[in-house]
């Protein structure tokens, strides 16, 4: 069955056509919506001249720029698949993610033009650069053929791939969806209350969910203004938060957690400005930071494969329900394994709706072993529901271990180390024991010019956990292994934890 929406940029350049869109942070270089969607259909005609055809794969390596949502509209337009790479990758690592998707010509900007250029001639595909060398420019494809596209767009086409963050294990291709697009904006538009003179700033990895859609398309298909900030760059959001520049704001928990750390943390004017957060696990005495700050950090949950946003918490609850993501909102359904609909009770999180994906990309075992038999994506982790219907995240199952028969979810024991005056950040793994089976091996991460005691710390956790739960070993790092989104990859701990055994 065919189910048709709109063009997104020729609509969005037909009800606005000269608000602004995009703002890159650096130039300050303007972009409204009519230009955003000239280049597009420009770009959309000459990928085709180039021989791309419907169906076919982009691949695309770029820090954030406004020349990677013109290119998101193009692929719209021209019935082509973006496929964006993590450009922290080397080409070893970047070859089998291409392999296994397929892309018939890659994109890139200037410092991936070395890895770009490598990967066309590997591939022996197109090579289009963004203000960087290769054999076709973007600035020239964006030029004038002047023909408009109005697309009919398949509204479950497959839009765009994402790859997960491999923090379980090696990405899959996460089919994305126009649908998925317009119900994620619905399910964020209405928990954080989007509208046309709302601003948000664009700095989140690209080649994440986050980088695209908290909140850049959303506010896009809304019709605000996204300010395009390269990567990550802590005094460049202080300055914006500084001057208004930015009415909704989302981060992940390490990007709180750094700003929060900053000598002018006290200072910033966090006035009128909606925080979002979401991603891994939100601390409580972060959240209780930012109050005491009155910014109102709301937690919610949402994964590739959700759009992302599934649940979303209530600002005036934040404090009231401290540690919850909150309710799924409009345009997801959700169920708690084995607990009945709207009961108190813990079981897998699961879902499905317009917003959550069809499955992975060409992986049909994959997609099979995601779903339910009955059609609900099952998450991975593990939900508590209260007496009033908030969700509070367990942990993920696949972190969790069995000391002498008893569960332990690690995210219960980290939320309690990180309570610890001297700790800031703390992540928990199971490892082999002979007695018990599993026991927890504590990774701790000192607060800056904090030293941990490890053989006071054993006492400490006994007033506060039950023994069971006591991790076994204690280990001090300078950071963690983490992802791009910043999310702290367990099985790499497992492997630094099983190399020092030996
Ligand atoms: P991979 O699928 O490769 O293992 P990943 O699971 O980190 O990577 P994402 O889609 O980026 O992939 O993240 C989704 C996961 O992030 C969720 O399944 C959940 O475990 C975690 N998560 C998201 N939001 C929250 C939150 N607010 N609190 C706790 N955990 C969260």
């Amino acid at each position: 069955m065919h189910d048709f929406i709109p063009d997104m940029a020729a609509k969005r350049a037909e009800l606005t056509p000269k608000d602004i869109a995009f703002t890159t942070y650096e130039s300050g270089e303007q972009w409204s919506y009519e230009r955003v969607n000239e280049a597009a259909n420009n770009l959309a005609h000459s990928l085709k001249e180039l021989g791309l055809a419907a169906g076919d794969r982009l691949g695309i390596l770029t820090r954030n720029n406004v020349e990677f949502f013109v290119t998101l509209f193009a692929c719209q337009k021209a019935k082509l698949v973006l496929a964006p790479l993590n450009w922290r990758q080397p080409v070893a690592e970047l070859k089998p993610v291409i392999e296994g998707v397929g892309i018939s010509a890659i994109m890139f900007d200037e410092p991936s033009a070395v890895a770009g250029a490598q990967l066309a001639k590997q591939f022996g595909i197109a090579s289009i650069g963004i203000n960087a060398k290769a054999a076709h420019s973007f600035d020239d494809l964006c030029k004038g053929i002047g023909k408009p596209i109005n697309a009919m767009v398949d509204a479950n086409s497959v839009w765009y791939l994402l790859f997960t963050s491999g923090t379980t294990g090696v990405p899959k291709a996460v089919i994305q969806t126009p649908k998925m697009a317009w119900a994620n904006a619905i399910n964020i538009g209405q928990a954080i209350g989007l509208t046309r003179s709302d601003r948000a700033v664009n700095y989140l990895p690209l080649f994440h969910t986050a980088g695209i859609n908290l909140y850049t398309l959303p506010v896009f298909l809304n019709g605000g203004h996204s300010t395009i900030v390269p990567q990550f760059d802590a005094d460049a959001l202080v300055a914006m938060i500084g001057r208004k520049e930015v009415s909704k704001f989302f981060g992940v928990p390490a990007i709180y957690q750094m700003l929060s750390l900053r000598d002018d943390f006290d200072k910033i004017d966090f006035e009128g400005i909606k925080f979002g957060c979401g991603g891994a696990a939100l601390a409580e005495n972060l959240i209780a930071k930012y109050a005491a700050r009155s910014a109102l950090i709301c937690n919610g949950f949402g994964m590739t494969e959700t759009g992302p946003t599934a649940f979303y918490m209530d600002e005036a609850s934040v404090e009231a329900k401290i540690g919850s993501v909150g309710k799924v909102q409009s345009m997801t359904n959700m169920r708690l394994a084995n607990v009945p609909d709207g009961q108190e009770g813990t079981g897998e999180i699961q879902f499905c709706g317009p917003a959550i994906t069809p499955g992975y990309f060409q992986d049909n075992a994959a997609t099979d072993a995601a779903f339910t038999l009955d059609g609900w994506l099952k998450s991975g982790d593990v939900g508590r529901r209260d007496a009033d219907g908030y969700v509070y995240v367990v942990d993920r199952i696949k972190d969790m271990y069995i000391s002498g028969g008893e569960n332990v979810y690690p995210a219960e024991v980290e939320k309690v180390l990180v309570t610890h005056p001297d700790i800031l950040e703390a992540a928990v793994i199971g490892v082999a024991d002979e007695k018990w089976g599993e026991v927890g091996a504590a990774f701790l991460l000192p607060r800056p010019d904090h030293n941990i005691d490890t053989a006071a710390l054993t006492e400490w956790c006994r007033a506060r956990l039950a023994p069971y739960k006591i991790s076994k070993s204690f280990h001090v790092v300078d950071d963690f292994p983490r992802t791009a989104a910043g999310k702290i990859r367990k099985p790499d701990l497992k492997e630094i934890y099983l190399n020092a055994q030996v």
